[in-house]
């Protein structure tokens, strides 16, 4: 089973895949979790050229697209795929609806070339399931500044984007969910216990 969990900025995507990971491990499963950009030694090495501040040049959108598809290509290659084929779970913190929704949505482009690419990386294998964990942007916002101050992390160059910008990710999401059959929407404003009550029964379908 292959499961992926979207949504903007501080909509609790690491509680909750950490959550259902326990959950599916409980119940004797062999349960992978990982994350994009990233998830192996190479991709990570992408991800944190992605986050960084380059001061004084700005990446540009097609550099940024094609990045996040080559960490997706040896993330497939090297670690979702096999942890499929083997019977495991993986659970991803974001896939490519995340390219879709920020490097389409967000940074305006063309969806023609974003499919192309997935085509390419992808060859037809898409997540299972896919939870799009979605709360007003203040919300979010809110809890992801809150975690960055208080672990004192460095401003990366995503948290000076524009309101406007994330509007357009949020919305690129929630026209994903509606357009494809495998995607369910979690309300993530509810209390914690709640969202988790939500996640539990979207899993239990898959057991
Ligand atoms: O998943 P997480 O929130 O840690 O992602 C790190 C950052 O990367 C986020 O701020 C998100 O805006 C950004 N990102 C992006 N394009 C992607 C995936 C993530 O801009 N395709």
């Amino acid at each position: 089973r292959f499961i992926t969990f979207e949504g903007g900025e501080g909509v609790g995507k690491s509680t909750n895949i950490e959550f259902a990971a326990h959950w599916l491990h409980e119940r004797g499963f062999e349960v992978i979790v990982t994350r994009e950009p990233g998830g192996t030694e190479i991709a990570e090495r992408i991800r944190n050229d992605l986050l960084k501040a380059h001061h004084g040049e700005t990446m540009q959108p097609l550099t940024e697209l094609l990045l996040v598809f080559a960490a997706r290509a040896q993330h497939l290659l090297q670690v979702i795929k096999p942890a499929l084929e083997r019977g495991a779970w993986v659970l991803c913190d974001r896939f490519t609806d995340s390219t879709i929704a920020y490097q389409g949505y967000g940074r305006g482009l063309d969806q023609t070339t974003i499919h192309a690419l997935k085509e390419l990386v992808q060859q037809g294998l898409e997540p299972d399931l896919t939870i799009l964990l979605d709360a007003p942007l203040d919300v979010g916002m809110g809890r992801a500044q809150r975690r960055g101050q208080s672990a004192g992390e460095e401003t990366d160059r995503f948290e000076v984007e524009q309101r406007a910008f994330f509007e357009r990710v949020q919305q690129g999401f929630q026209a994903l969910a509606a357009s494809e059959a495998r995607f369910r929407i979690v309300d993530a404003s509810q209390p914690l216990a709640d969202v988790q009550t939500h996640v539990v029964m979207l899993l239990e379908e898959w057991v």
